[in-house]
C-alpha cells in the first residue's frame, strides 16, 4: 500500500479542536519563502528537499512509505541531521519542543527511511521552526538511534492499519464490484454511448473534453459510469462530480444510487455547503462556542472509520447522522470524509477557488482523480468571481475604532488603509477610476494590517468585544484573499473604484479567467467539462481554458422534429422599444393560452419587463391561471411554483412567468405535460454595464469579438436553456416561441440549435 508521510503523521497525531475558522491562511505561502530562507543557509554538503521512499512490512500489508525531507544535514564528520522546517505566525516564545508532536513525527520518519536505506545507527533529528514576520528561527535537535526510531515508526503504522485495513477491504470490494458492473439501464439512449465512450477515452488519454450533449440523453450517468469503470481497470483512483447548483448534486447522487443497486459498492460523499449544514444556530467555529469544533480532531478518525465502514452513499442525511454521532462538525468532518472517498459531489469552489479548494490532495492522488463538470457553462462566470476579489472602506474605520485602545497597531494599521480610501474616493469623485494595475499600495497596507490582524486573532491582546472580532475575522479572511487575488493580478484583470454613499469599494476583476483555470486543475488526469448548452464551443473551450490536445463533442438532440414546433414572434424587445410592443406581446400571449390551452412558461430579460407584461396579461381578466417568480423566493415557493404545473390540471391553462438565467430557466425537470410551451422574450443579453463593458473591450483588444464575448454568448446561453426546458423525455411534445426580431439576423440564427432552425415566423 502506497502512503506519503504527511497524511500518514497527520491521520495519527491529530488532536485537539477545529481553530475557530482561523488557520492563519496566509502562512501557506510564506511557508514556502520560510524554507527557503533556511535552506539557503545550508552548506556544501547539505541537500534540500530529497525524496526518500522505503518498503515496511506491517501485518498483512506492506507499506511503501515515501516523502521528501526539507533538509539533509551532514557534518565535518559525517553526521547526518534530518531537518524539518515549519513556519509560524505564533511568537516564538510560546513554541516549544513539544508544541507539535506531528512535526516531530514526520521528521522521524525522514530519519528511519534515511537510516534503513543508508544503514546509519544514529542520527539527529532538528525542527526548525521560522517566525514569518520577525523571519526569526528557533531550533529543537533530538538524537535517535536506528531502533529507536524502528519502534517509533512501527507504533505510528500500526496505529494508521485499522484505517488502511478498512481501506484495502473496501478498495478490493470496490474493484470487484465496479468488474461486473453493467449499464444501469436496459440500453444506452441515442449518444449515450458516444459520450460515454468519449469521456473514458478522455481520461485514458489524459486530456480534457468539452462536450455539448442535449438534454434527454442522460449525461449524468455517461458521464458517471465510465469514470467509474476507469476506477475498475486502474486509471483512476477518485472522481469529484463538480456542480454549480444543488439540484444536479441531487442528479449526481441518483446516478450512483443506481450504480449501487445494480451491485455497485463505492464511497460517494457529498459535500454542503457550510452555511446549510451547519448545527449552530450561530456559525462560530470556536471550541468555546461549538461542542461540535472542540475536540473535534480526538474524535474524527472513530467518525470516519464508522461510516465508511458502514455506509456507501454519504449524502447530507449520513453526514449529519455520524456526525451526531460522534459530536463532530458536519462541515469539517464532510471534508475530513472526502479526502478518503471513491467519489465526490460537490460545488466547483472546492476546486476551483482558491478561498476553499482542497488543499490536503497530494500531487500523487490528483494524477489518479478526473474532473466531471456539470452544466460547465455556468463555469465562466463562476471563475470570473472565484479569482475576483473587492475590499470596503467601512470595515477598516470600524476596525480602527473598535481597536483604538485595545490593540493600538492594528488600530494603526486598519487607519491607514481606511486612509488610503478616502484618497481613492477623493480620486473616483473626479472621474471614474479603471485601472490596468494591481493596487499596489493597498496590497502593501493590507500584508501589514493582515500580519497586525493575525496576531489578534491568534491570542493576541484578548482585547475588543465579540462583534468586533467576528469583524476582525471576517475582515481578515476577506484581506488575504484580495492579497491573494494581488498576487494572480496580470494584464487579464483591471482595478476599479467603485463609491456609493455608503461605500468606497476597490475591486480587482478577473476578466479572463481561463489561465486561472487551468492552473488551478493541474496535476488533475483529466477534466471533463459537459453542459446542454455548451455552444459556441469555440467560445467555451478558450473561456474554460482548453489546450490544443483536448478533445470537443457535440452531440445531435436525440429527439424527434415533431415533437417540438418553434415558432418566432420578430418583436423587438430592445429596451428601448419595450413600452411600444408591451401591449402587442400580452395581446399575443393571451391569445396563445386561450388558442392553446395547456402549462406554459413565459421567460423574460427582466423583472421589471415581466411585471409590465404580467399587469397587461391578466388586465382584462382572467382565461388562464397565472404563476409569477419574485426576487427572494423561499425553498418552499419555489416548489410551489414547479408543484403548480401538474400534467393535465383540471384547472385549464396554467401561466407562468418567469425570468431568464434564474432559477426555473435552468435545472428544472417538467416532464410531460407538465409543460407544454414555452415563450423565450429576447436574446438574454446581460445587462449593459460597467464589468460587462470591460470584459467587451478587453477581448475586443485581445483580438477576439468583444460584444460577443461579453454579451451575445452568455445571453444566448440563457436562451438555450430557458427554451430547453421543454423537451425533456421522447413522449414530450411542445411549443416554443422566439420572441426578439434579432432571430432574424445570422448572427443570432447561426447560434441557435439545429432542432430549433425549422421555424415558423408569425406576425401580429
Ligand atoms: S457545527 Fe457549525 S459552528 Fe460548529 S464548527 Fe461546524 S460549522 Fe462551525
Amino acid at each position: 500500500m502506497e502512503l506519503a508521510v504527511r497524511p500518514l503523521v497527520e491521520y495519527v497525531f491529530r488532536g485537539g479542536s477545529l481553530e475557530g475558522g482561523f488557520r492563519s491562511v496566509s502562512t501557506l505561502t510564506e511557508g514556502t519563502k520560510a524554507h527557503q530562507k533556511v535552506q539557503q543557509q545550508y552548506g556544501e554538503l547539505d541537500r534540500k528537499e530529497v525524496y526518500l521512499s522505503l518498503e515496511i512490512p506491517c501485518g498483512k500489508f506492506l507499506f511503501v512509505i515515501d516523502g521528501r525531507c526539507d533538509g539533509l544535514l551532514v557534518d565535518g564528520d559525517g553526521r547526518i541531521t534530518i531537518e524539518e522546517i515549519k513556519s509560524t505566525a505564533q511568537e516564538l516564545e510560546a513554541v516549544d519542543s513539544e508544541s507539535f508532536p506531528v512535526h516531530w513525527a514526520q521528521a522521524k520518519c525522514y530519519a528511519y527511511m534515511y537510516a534503513v536505506l543508508h544503514d546509519v545507527s544514529e542520527l539527529d533529528i532538528q525542527l526548525t521552526y521560522v517566525q514569518i514576520d520577525t523571519e526569526e528561527q528557533k531550533r529543537f535537535v533530538q538524537t535517535m538511534t536506528r531502533e529507536q526510531l524502528e519502534a517509533f515508526v512501527t507504533d505510528v503504522i500500526q496505529r494508521y492499519a485499522p484505517y488502511a485495513e478498512m481501506l484495502h477491504r473496501h478498495r478490493v470490494k470496490r474493484d470487484a464490484s465496479i468488474d461486473g458492473l453493467a449499464f444501469p439501464f436496459p440500453a444506452y439512449r441515442q449518444g449515450q454511448r458516444k459520450l460515454a465512450g468519449a469521456v473514458y477515452t478522455s481520461i485514458a488519454e489524459e486530456v480534457k473534453l468539452f462536450a455539448q450533449a442535449p438534454t434527454g440523453i442522460g449525461k449524468t450517468m455517461s458521464t458517471i459510469f465510465p469514470a467509474v469503470k476507469a476506477i475498475g481497470t486502474g486509471l483512476l483512483q477518485r472522481i469529484f462530480y463538480l456542480t454549480a447548483k444543488t439540484i444536479t448534486r441531487t442528479a449526481a447522487e441518483e446516478a450512483f444510487a443506481r450504480l449501487q443497486a445494480k451491485g455497485l459498492h463505492l464511497h460517494a460523499v457529498t459535500i454542503t455547503a457550510k452555511e446549510k449544514i451547519c448545527f449552530q444556530e450561530q456559525l462560530s467555529c470556536r471550541k468555546e462556542d461549538c461542542i461540535y469544533a472542540d475536540g473535534y480532531y480526538d474524535r474524527v478518525n472513530g467518525a470516519i472509520l464508522d461510516m465508511l465502514g458502514h455506509e456507501t452513499l454519504i449524502d447530507r442525511g449520513v453526514i449529519e447522522a455520524y456526525a451526531r454521532k460522534h459530536r463532530v462538525c458536519p462541515f469539517e468532518f464532510s471534508l475530513d470524509a472526502a479526502y478518503a472517498a471513491d467519489a465526490v459531489i460537490c460545488d466547483y469552489n472546492y476546486i476551483f477557488d482558491p478561498r476553499v479548494s482542497l488543499k490536503r490532495q497530494l500531487t500523487e492522488q490528483k494524477r489518479h482523480t478526473a474532473l466531471l463538470v456539470d452544466e460547465a457553462h455556468n463555469l465562466v462566470d463562476r471563475s470570473r468571481e472565484m479569482f475576483s476579489s473587492a475590499l470596503g472602506k467601512s470595515a477598516f474605520l470600524a476596525l480602527q475604532r473598535e481597536f483604538k485602545v485595545a490593540n493600538k497597531s492594528l488600530s494603526a494599521s486598519a487607519k491607514e488603509v481606511n486612509a488610503y480610501f478616502i484618497r481613492r474616493r477623493k480620486q473616483a469623485e473626479e472621474k471614474r477610476l479603471i485601472e490596468r494595475e494591481a493596487p499596489d499600495e493597498l496590497l502593501l497596507l493590507l500584508e501589514d494590517f493582515v500580519q497586525q490582524a493575525e496576531r489578534e486573532l491568534a491570542g493576541g491582546t484578548g482585547g475588543g468585544t465579540s462583534e468586533s472580532g467576528s469583524l476582525l475575522l471576517e475582515t481578515y479572511f476577506e484581506a488575504v484573499h484580495f492579497v491573494k487575488i494581488g498576487k494572480l493580478y496580470d494584464e487579464r484583470y483591471v482595478t476599479y473604484v467603485d463609491i456609493s454613499s455608503q461605500e468606497v469599494r476597490v475591486r480587482m476583476f478577473c476578466l479572463d479567467p481561463s489561465h486561472l483555470l487551468r492552473d488551478m486543475g493541474k496535476g488533475y488526469r483529466s477534466h471533463i467539462y459537459f453542459s446542454a448548452t455548451l455552444a459556441p464551443i469555440g467560445f467555451y473551450r478558450d473561456m474554460l481554458g482548453a489546450e490544443a490536445d483536448d478533445y470537443t463533442l457535440s452531440i445531435p438532440s436525440p429527439f424527434s422534429r415533431e415533437q417540438l414546433e418553434v415558432v418566432l414572434l420578430p418583436l423587438s424587445t430592445r429596451y428601448r422599444d419595450r413600452e411600444t410592443t408591451v401591449e402587442p406581446l400580452a395581446a399575443y400571449l393571451r391569445t396563445l393560452t386561450e388558442e392553446r390551452p395547456g402549462n406554459y412558461l413565459f421567460f423574460f430579460p427582466s423583472y421589471v419587463y415581466m411585471n409590465t407584461v404580467y399587469e397587461h396579461f391578466i388586465a382584462e381578466g382572467p382565461q388562464a391561471d397565472t404563476i409569477i417568480q419574485h426576487g427572494e423566493m423561499s425553498e418552499a415557493e419555489r416548489e410551489d411554483f414547479l408543484a403548480a404545473f401538474e400534467a393535465g390540471r383540471s384547472g385549464g391553462t396554467l401561466a407562468g412567468f418567469a425570468v431568464m438565467g434564474g432559477i426555473f430557466s435552468e435545472g428544472v425537470d417538467l416532464v410531460g405535460n407538465r409543460l407544454t410551451g414555452v415563450v423565450v422574450v429576447g436574446v438574454g443579453l446581460p445587462q449593459i454595464g460597467l464589468e460587462r463593458n470591460i470584459i467587451r473591450d478587453y477581448f475586443d483588444q485581445t483580438g477576439r469579438n468583444g460584444y460577443d464575448y461579453a454579451y451575445v454568448f452568455p445571453g444566448m446561453n440563457k436562451v438555450l436553456q430557458a427554451g430547453g426546458r421543454l423537451i425533456r423525455s421522447e413522449q414530450d411534445t411542445g411549443l416554443l416561441v422566439l420572441v426578439d426580431d434579432r432571430y432574424l439576423q445570422p448572427h443570432y440564427a447561426r447560434l441557435l440549435p439545429a432542432e430549433w432552425s425549422n421555424h415558423a415566423v408569425i406576425t401580429l
